[in-house]
């Protein structure tokens, strides 16, 4: 049983709604009641062109730290570890500043990609090794992104999660960071950003590696939307992405010379785990019965994408045959490949082998939108809000509210199932709930 501050935070944070905000989306209210021996800040933002967790800590600093010191009470943590890139020099000065008098230390990594992936921070900040397919409490440590300790410092002090913390990059008139409301549509935010600089674009939604290209643009930003990057169509990332999954692997059954480059630079597999991309491309040339025993080195794959953008000198999809070969296991019901053992080490070339970010965006061809985006105090007045049920891991959320209420901005409106794994959902805007669906929309009318 957890000691009676203890709880109340962790109810607080429950109670507001706190998910982890770096794209996660996992209850922050279930990693807030496990006992650890560290608290661990990421910070790290590697995701090329997105700066809105170091603009966040900049405007924000005691905020996020004040979420780190709940973090520890409610953990029963006794050290903290905050880890940010070296380069953000002004935000590092800050943190310097106002962890004088705390039990919080500062982490420094290099300006590499994948710096802010959970096992890679977790590493460099501890030298621990999670084991293969576990989570960070394993080796006593709990990770919340800065957004995410800003949360949860919101919710101790009685605001619930109705701000999304958001960069927007590349081709818009002024690329910015801000804090825009939960369920507006993707298109406002963009325009709030000045709009698009180009007739015909296209927009990647939570970043150019792990986000996704979103044709939609009048879904709603969530508790979990981590940036948006406006790139014009005929960008050479974007036709990539486009590239259809049945092109992605013919192509890569003729072209792959298995060269092993994509496993040589997979972050996972440098940090100890057994992911072999390339071994995996073999298997797009095997009949279905040999295929099973050779994909199983996909398993551990976190899809950074680091091997399909960067590595692979023939262009090819080795990250794409892993999301195919996780697949096809799950559907063959066969088990997740750990790999020999459950003891991990490093690669002797681990601290050798990070890729640069900026050698990473001259591959991707985005350097010229490496520009700042600050934070910008925004007062936006949104008509109308879209709130999906389903924004955090777990079980959706349960509608508290029916079409024709009256409610104000905060207001709780869909809550966590009995006894379920979720997240509580509130309005971001006052207004009159419009529909009741898989989403609660809300309208000022
Ligand atoms: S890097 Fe490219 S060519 Fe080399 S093994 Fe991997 S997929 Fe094949
Ligand atoms: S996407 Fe590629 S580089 Fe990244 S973890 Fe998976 S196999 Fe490794």
């Amino acid at each position: 049983m957890l000691p009676r501050r203890h709880m109340e935070i962790v109810k607080a944070v429950r109670e507001a709604g706190v998910v982890g905000a770096g794209g996660a989306g996992f209850p922050a209210h279930v990693k807030l009641e496990a006992d650890a021996e560290y608290v661990l800040a990421n910070g790290a933002e590697c995701e090329p062109l997105l700066h809105k967790d170091a603009e966040l800590t900049e405007t924000y600093v005691d905020q996020v730290l004040r979420g780190m010191e709940f973090s520890m009470q409610a953990t029963g943590a006794d050290k903290a570890i905050f880890g940010i890139k070296a380069k953000r020099t002004r935000t590092v000065a800050l943190l310097e500043e106002a962890t004088k008098s705390k039990k919080i230390k500062i982490q420094l990594f290099g300006d590499y990609y994948p710096a802010g992936d959970e096992f890679v921070l977790v590493y460099e900040c501890t030298g621990r090794l999670i084991p293969p397919g576990g989570i960070p409490l394993q080796v006593g440590t709990v990770v919340h992104n800065s957004e995410t300790l800003y949360n949860i410092a919101e919710a101790v002090e009685g605001r619930s999660v109705t701000r999304k913390i958001l960069t927007i990059a590349g081709e818009v008139a002024t690329p910015m960071s801000m804090a825009v409301p939960v369920g507006i549509t993707l298109r406002e935010a963009i325009d709030i950003a000045g709009g698009p600089t180009t007739r015909d674009y296209s927009v990647f939604v939570g970043g150019l590696m792990m986000g996704k290209l979103v044709e939609d643009l009048s879904q709603p930003v969530t508790k979990t939307t981590g940036g948006l990057i406006v790139l014009p169509t005929s960008h050479r990332l974007v036709q990539r992405v486009l590239t259809p999954n049945k092109a992605m692997h013919r192509i890569g059954k003729s072209a792959c010379d298995q060269c092993s480059y994509c496993t040589e630079f997979c972050p996972r597999y440098l940090l100890g785990y057994d992911v072999q991309p390339h071994k995996v491309m073999r298997t797009l040339g095997f009949t279905a019965s040999g295929k099973h025993n050779w994909s199983k080195w996909a398993d551990l794959c976190c899809a950074c994408g680091l091997c399909t953008l960067y590595a692979c000198p023939e262009d090819l999809f080795p990250k794409e045959a892993c999301d195919q070969a996780i697949a096809d296991r799950k559907d063959a019901g066969l088990e997740r490949w750990l790999g020999p053992s459950t003891e991990v080490k490093a690669h002797p070339m681990e601290g050798g082998r990070h890729v640069p970010l900026k050698a990473l965006m001259q591959k991707l061809g985005v350097t010229s939108y490496n520009v700042p985006a600050p934070w910008h105090d925004i007062d936006y007045e949104a008509r109308k809000v879209t709130l999906p049920l389903s924004q955090h891991v777990g079980t959706p959320s349960e509608a508290v509210v029916r079409a024709g209420d009256k409610v104000r901005a905060g207001q709780l409106v869909a809550d966590i199932p009995e006894g379920k794994l979720g997240a509580r959902i509130h309005s971001s805007i006052e207004g009159t709930v419009t529909t009741v669906n898989g989403s609660v929309t809300i309208e000022k009318i």
